[in-house]
């Protein structure tokens, strides 16, 4: 019920502003959110890095409604990629884009978000690094799909995401699973009705499972998006099951969450990909963090009834 409410509310103008206007949001913000400009990205960028993590960084942005907001959020990502050749941090940092913020919502959006994909994609093989198409909202799955198809011909190593949660995952992961693939594996964060998606916890975690089994079968590079400690087990058995070293594969957490194991992975020896939002239009992403743990919600209702 909470979770349905709070996704609702993601995608309301009316609680966007009540949030953003609220005085004291900001304290729950900056603990999943790098910050507002590309500098505190890279500050928090490099941090990770030193100890030994990757990087995702997302430019924050989604649902844009006109053309020069999709132009606006594309240059960004390639000044990002620009600062990222300059400082050569490429090897160790990606970018992650929604294709809704480069215009896929649009009229002819799929070939406005295709063309602002390729620039930024054309920027990370500049930077000597790679491009997650990030996996939204379940009626742009399809569209996406074909996107990331297109790319992969020019920029094969563009990155999927595939989300558990859809009864099509472990389709999906067949068909992805094939040589220089790399595919994103979550349990999905968008509220999806019951005919497209497993709606009980139980369900959409053995769907992980038999995703997991299909990509860590697979010639791809499997990339296990998750904080969840049993999947993450699992992942790491099925990893050495079918003799993936370390660097066959990685796991991924966003920045925030369960910091302590993200450290504790990269220090035995595993990949880990920490996921770095940053940018103005954080009031999505927040929404969906708190959406998924309740607790989250506590913690940020005290804040504001704390001051
Ligand atoms: P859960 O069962 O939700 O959580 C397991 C445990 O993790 C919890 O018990 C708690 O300890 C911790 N935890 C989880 N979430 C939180 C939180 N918000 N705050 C504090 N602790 C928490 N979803 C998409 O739909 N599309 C995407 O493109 C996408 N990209 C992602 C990229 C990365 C790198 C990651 C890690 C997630 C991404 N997600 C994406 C979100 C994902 O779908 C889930 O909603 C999210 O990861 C929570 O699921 P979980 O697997 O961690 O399991």
């Amino acid at each position: 019920m909470l979770r349905q409410f709070l996704l609702a509310a993601s995608r309301s103008g009316g609680a966007r502003r009540l949030v953003e206007t609220a005085p004291y949001t900001r304290n729950v913000v900056t603990r999943f959110v790098a910050g507002e400009s590309v500098a505190d990205a890279l500050t928090v960028g490099d941090r990770l890095i030193s100890d030994g993590l990757l990087i995702t960084f997302d430019h924050l942005g989604e649902d844009t409604v006109e053309t020069a907001q999709a132009e606006t959020i594309t240059g960004r990502y390639e000044d990002l990629l620009t600062r990222l050749a300059a400082s050569g941090t490429g090897t160790r940092a990606e970018v992650s884009v929604k294709l809704t913020a480069l215009g896929q919502l649009l009229d002819d959006g799929e070939k406005i978000a295709l063309e602002n994909a390729r620039r930024i994609c054309a920027a990370a093989r500049d930077a000597g690094t790679t491009v997650t198409l990030d996996m939204e909202d379940h009626t742009t799955v399809d569209s996406t799909l074909r996107v990331l198809t297109e790319l992969r011909e020019e920029y094969p190593g563009t990155g999927a995401v595939i989300q558990a949660y859809l009864r099509r995952a472990e389709e999906y992961c067949a068909t992805l699973a094939d040589e220089g693939s790399r595919v994103r594996l979550c349990k999905g964060a968008y509220s999806a009705p019951d005919s497209v998606a497993f709606t009980a916890r139980d369900e959409i975690d053995k769907s992980y499972v038999r995703c997991l089994k299909v990509l860590m079968a697979g010639r791809g590079y499997p990339m296990l998006a998750t904080h969840d400690p049993r999947l993450i087990e699992i992942g790491g058995s099925l990893a050495g099951l079918h003799g993936r070293e370390p660097g066959g594969f990685e796991y991924q957490m966003l920045y925030g969450i369960r910091p302590n194991e993200q450290l504790r992975l990269a220090r035995q020896g595993a990949q880990v990909r920490v996921y770095v939002p940053y940018g103005e239009e954080w009031y999505g992403y927040l929404m969906r963090r708190l959406a998924e743990r309740p607790a989250n919600l506590g913690f940020f209702l005290r804040s504001l009834a704390s001051r």
